[in-house]
This record gives structure tokens, sequence and C-alpha cells, in this order.
């Protein structure tokens, strides 16, 4: 048979899948549908969780030469509030914004120095089932090779496969992936502008973004320094607001770019060029994460925290759990060693991430958000373990105010019905 495994998908996830097995020593095959540095519409923001992950796949060096900040302004109801992140004994206490064109291309390098094989311009189309277990995928490669012209297709085969092809995950799908609507997921578009305080040390987030006619929305606003003359401005909406579909995300930024402080200077005038938007799938609802022969990881599993719309940080980690038990199944040579993935998704968020639907069920509604955003502004203290709980940056051990109230939050969600989890 071809390679140990092939990886579908080259960004977060599975360039950390593909880093993680290749550096245990499989023969591992990513391929990308794009070529690096390539786009992909984010808000480029790295939280300690992320940058962690990050510094444990040797890419640390090669961050320290990007926009580094040290926590978050939150601003809401004319109130401001500079909240540095925690202290944790995991995770360090700064983050990074790095354009995804630059981030994606740094860790596939480190893929393929770990020993993986990229193929970049490399479309998988559909799986190949050998005795009806997935074996492989049929590409398609832009460029001409030795095995083939230009956009000629061929089979690749591997004894395990990884789908890592981000939200719309059109091969996770044929796989026999869905997303469950009983979980939150959130949209949210975003653009650059050229700004003079695009090298602050804090990232921004506005807690409420309004509409054209000056309502109130659940969702957040943000700046984001990138440290390169640029600043990524967005707006992200949550789907339990009742009225998310018939939201036009494009006049909500222009809404949000129009009120933002002007010390930002963001305007049309200083507009890189026309914002983009994508969907977040959240809270690990699409499903089922694992088949015989193949795992689910990043947004193709949905693996976004509800929270606070983070999906980078929880592309790597789900990523590096899956090489685990793809790593087990092949040493194993048993398929059913790919189970203990599911099992690891569901120790590490599975409590988590239900608090989260429960807070973002809440939030849906704009009169109760107004008054929870405004009640917290008025609180340093409260805002911090805010940050905390939303962050993941929860103590392991130490039991602080921020997991003293999570923990009875948790208590509560444990015993509440939860249309996600029934
Ligand atoms: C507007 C917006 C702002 C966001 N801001 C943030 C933020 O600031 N911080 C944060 O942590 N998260 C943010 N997110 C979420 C974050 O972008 C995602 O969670 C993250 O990119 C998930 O990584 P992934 O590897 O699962 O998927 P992706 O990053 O989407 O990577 C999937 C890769 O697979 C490739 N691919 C797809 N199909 C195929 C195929 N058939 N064959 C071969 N290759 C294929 C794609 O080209 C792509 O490179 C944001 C999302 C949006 C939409």
């Amino acid at each position: 048979m071809g390679h140990d495994v092939v990886v579908v998908g080259g960004g977060p996830a599975g360039a950390a899948c593909a880093y993680w097995l290749a550096s245990a020593g499989w023969d591992v095959l990513m391929v990308e549908r794009k070529s690096y540095p390539r786009e992909k519409t984010c808000g480029d923001g790295l939280t300690p969780r992320a940058v962690r992950q990050l510094t444990d796949m040797g890419v640390g060096g090669e961050l320290a030469g990007h926009h580094r900040f040290d926590g978050l302004r939150s601003i809401a109801f004319g109130r401001e509030l500079e909240l540095r992140w925690p202290d944790h004994p995991d995770f360090p206490p700064y983050g990074y914004v790095v354009p995804r064109s630059e981030l994606d291309r740094m860790v596939a390098e480190r893929a393929v120095k770990a020993g993986a094989t990229l193929w970049q311009q490399t479309e998988a189309l559909e799986p190949v089932r050998q005795a009806g277990l997935v074996r492989g995928a049929l590409v398609r490669r832009r460029q001409g090779t030795s095995a083939g012209p230009e956009g000629s297709t061929q089979e690749v085969r591997a004894r395990y496969l990884v789908v890592a092809d981000g939200a719309n995950s059109r091969f996770g799908r044929a796989l026999g992936t869905s997303r469950d609507r009983a979980h939150p997921q959130g949209m949210a578009i975003r653009g650059y502008f050229v700004s003079p305080r695009h090298a602050e040390p804090w990232i921004e987030s506005h807690l409420d973004v309004r509409d054209r006619d000056g309502n109130v929305l659940p969702g957040y606003g943000w700046i984001f320094p990138v440290g390169d003359g640029r600043v990524n401005v967005g707006v992200g909406l949550l789907s339990t607001f009742h009225r998310w579909k018939a939201v036009n995300t494009s006049q909500l930024m222009e809404a949000f770019v129009d009120h933002a402080p002007r010390s930002w200077e963001i305007s049309a005038d200083t507009s890189c060029g026309p914002p983009t938007g994508g969907r977040l799938p959240m809270s690990f609802s699409v499903g089922p994460t694992t088949g015989p022969t193949h795992v689910v990881v990043g947004d193709a599993a949905g693996a976004i925290n509800p929270f606070n719309g983070e999906g980078i940080a929880y592309a790597y980690e789900t990523g590096r759990m899956a090489a685990a038990a793809v790593a087990e199944a092949l040493s194993a040579d048993d398929g059913l060693a790919l189970q203990a993935y599911d099992a690891r998704l569901q120790a590490t968020y599975g409590l988590y991430y239900k608090v989260a639907r429960a807070f973002v069920r809440l939030i849906g509604r704009p009169e109760l958000m107004r008054v929870l955003v405004s009640t917290g502004m008025h609180s340093r203290t409260l805002m911090e373990w805010v940050l905390r709980i939303m962050a993941n940056l929860l103590r392991p051990d130490e039991l602080g105010p921020a997991e003293a109230a999570y923990r009875a939050v948790a208590a509560l969600a444990r015993l509440a019905p939860d249309p996600a989890f029934a």
C-alpha cells in the first residue's frame, strides 16, 4: 500500500496532524488544494493556547518575528478595560497576530521538515474505497508531474486518512459527516486596513456591535493589530440570535467601521480591499469524527470554541490528538484504536463546550447580552474571570475565582438539558 497516512487539507489542523505523525516516523502525504502562501479568511489572532501548540511544533522562533500582544482591550457601552492574558502553568502570557498566508506556510514547512511529503495545488476529489474501507483519495494535481500531465487525476493510497479540509468540508461530507443543527455556529467577515495603531500590544474587542438602526446584536467586533502597517478588522455573529440569517454581514461590517474609535483611522480610504467572510462551525457540531480508517479534525469537525470563535488552537490540538490515535492504529495495525480520538475529544472538550453552548444560547437574546456585558464592564475582576473562561485558560489545579465560577456553572450545565447532546 502507498503511504501510512494521507492528510486532506494543509491548514492548521492538517499541517499539525502531518507534523506530529511525521515526527513519530510515519510516512505521511499531505495534499493541499492551493499553494502557500495562500489566503484564508480569518482574524489572524493567536491566543496563548495556539502559541503553546506552535511552540511545541518548533515554530516558536519564526513566530517571534511577528506581532506579539499582551492581552485584550474590551470595549462596550462607553467603557474600556485592558485585560492581560492570565498566568497559567501550561500557556505563555502572550499571543500573536500572524496573517494566515504566513502562519499556515510556516506550519506546513515544519511538517515537511519533520519528514511529511506535501503536494500543493492538489485537490482531493473523492475517497478511494477498498472492501468498503477508505484507503486514500482520488486527487487532481494542477501542475503536471511524472505521474501525469497538468490537471490529471491519480489515486493516492494509504492505510489511514485524515480529513482536514476546513469549514465547508466537501471531502468530509463525502465520507458521511454532517452538521448537527442543534449546535450553534458563527459567521464572520473581516478586512485589512492601514492604521497608525498597527503595532499596539493589545487586541481590541467590541462587545456592543450594532446594526444600521443602532440595535445591539449578539456578536462582537474586533480590531487586531498585525504589526506590518495594517490592522485586521471584523465582526462575528452567532446563530443563537433568532434573526441571524436576516443580518447582512457586509452592512454590519460597514456599520462597525463607521463607529470604530477614530484613532484607528479605519475607513473606506484606508481599506486594503473588500472584506471576505466565512462560517465558523462550533462545539464539535460536525460528525462522526471517526470512521474505521479515517478521522476528522479542525473546522471539518466543527472544533471552534463557541465562547470566542477561536479555531486555530483547536485545529492544532485536534490535529495532534488525531495524530496520536492514528499512530496507535498504525502500530497496533488495528483501526479500532482510532476510537481513542473520540474519547479524547469528549474528555478534553465535552463539558467545556457544553457550558459554552449554554452561554451562547443565553447571549443569543440581545436584551440579556446587553445586561451581561454592561454588568461585566463595570468590574475588572469579573471581566478577568470571563477572559480566563472564554479563552479556555482555566488553571488545572489551582482553584481561583474564575475556576470556581466556571465549576459552579458547569455543575448546572451537567444537569441542564442540551439539545446538542440529548
Ligand atoms: C472571518 C473569520 C475570522 C476568524 N478569526 C479567527 C481568529 O482570529 N483566531 C482563531 O483562532 N480562529 C479564527 N477563525 C477560525 C479559523 O479560521 C479556523 O478555525 C481555522 O482556520 C481552522 O483550521 P482548519 O485547518 O480546520 O481549516 P482551514 O484553515 O480552512 O484549512 C483547510 C485547508 O484545506 C484545504 N482544502 C480544502 N478542501 C480541500 C481538498 N478537497 N483537497 C485538498 N485541500 C483542500 C484548504 O485550501 C485549506 O488550506 C476565524 C474564522 C473566520 C471565518
